[in-house]
């Protein structure tokens, strides 16, 4: 009998929603997960291609005498300049979708059940289109703030800072094929992943 095919799960959501907490849960059921604001990190420090085009981009201060990418300096340029933003996204986000691609390759040839994709703007960067479902996680605004500013150490209004640059609640539960509402424990999390997962994975 043939394995069943991969499946392939978008997770997004608010900043302190819990998606990366849904993500370990969904790990340690046996999905892979592809964490893409970790991948777009690794990719700016170290593929030679995208080093190269953001320095013409940004100049030559993108990196830092020793070749480490100048995070400070870049996160400046891009804060309060929406088109300097676009033009980074540009370039950085067609880079991560072909890791995906290559990701699903690798998942496919290890016949893992299920390829997770966490990525805080999904939507935003077209990764939406490469996964079959795409899973929201959703929380209040006041729980959000009061796990972030405990997460992080970083007061509520910075975390309001951080939500303007995301979608709102309405129009990603719009967007969604499955929602999941993390208002309880922890352990309701765990089962309402557990849930998805098999309703996901089943033969
Ligand atoms: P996101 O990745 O969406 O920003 P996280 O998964 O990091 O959010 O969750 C934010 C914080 O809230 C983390 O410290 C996490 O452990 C905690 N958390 C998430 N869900 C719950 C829950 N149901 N109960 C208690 N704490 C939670």
């Amino acid at each position: 009998m043939n394995p069943s095919p991969l499946q392939t799960l978008g997770v997004t959501g608010g900043i302190g929603s819990g998606k990366s907490t849904v993500c370990r849960l969904l790990e340690a059921l046996g999905a892979r997960v592809f964490y893409a604001d970790e991948v777009a990190k690794r990719l700016m420090a170290e593929d030679p291609a995208l080093r190269q085009a953001i320095r013409e981009a940004f100049g030559p201060e993108s990196y830092g005498p020793d070749g480490r990418l100048n995070r400070a300096y870049l996160a400046k340029r891009v804060f309060h300049d929406p088109e300097a933003l676009r033009q980074l996204n540009a370039l950085v986000h067609p880079r991560v979708l072909a890791a995906f691609e290559q990701a699903r390759e690798q998942a496919t040839r290890d016949q893992v059940p299920l390829l997770v994709l966490e990525a805080a703007l999904l939507f935003e960067s077209g990764a939406d289109r490469l996964v079959d479902h795409v899973l929201v996680v959703e929380a209040p605004e006041a729980e959000r703030i009061r796990r972030v500013t405990e997460r992080d150490g970083i007061s509520p209004e910075q975390v309001r800072a951080r939500m303007q640059h995301q979608l709102s609640p309405e129009e990603l539960r719009r967007r969604a094929d499955f929602v999941i509402e993390n208002t309880g424990s922890l352990e309701t999390l765990r089962q309402q992943v557990e849930n998805l997962y098999r309703q996901l994975t089943a033969a």
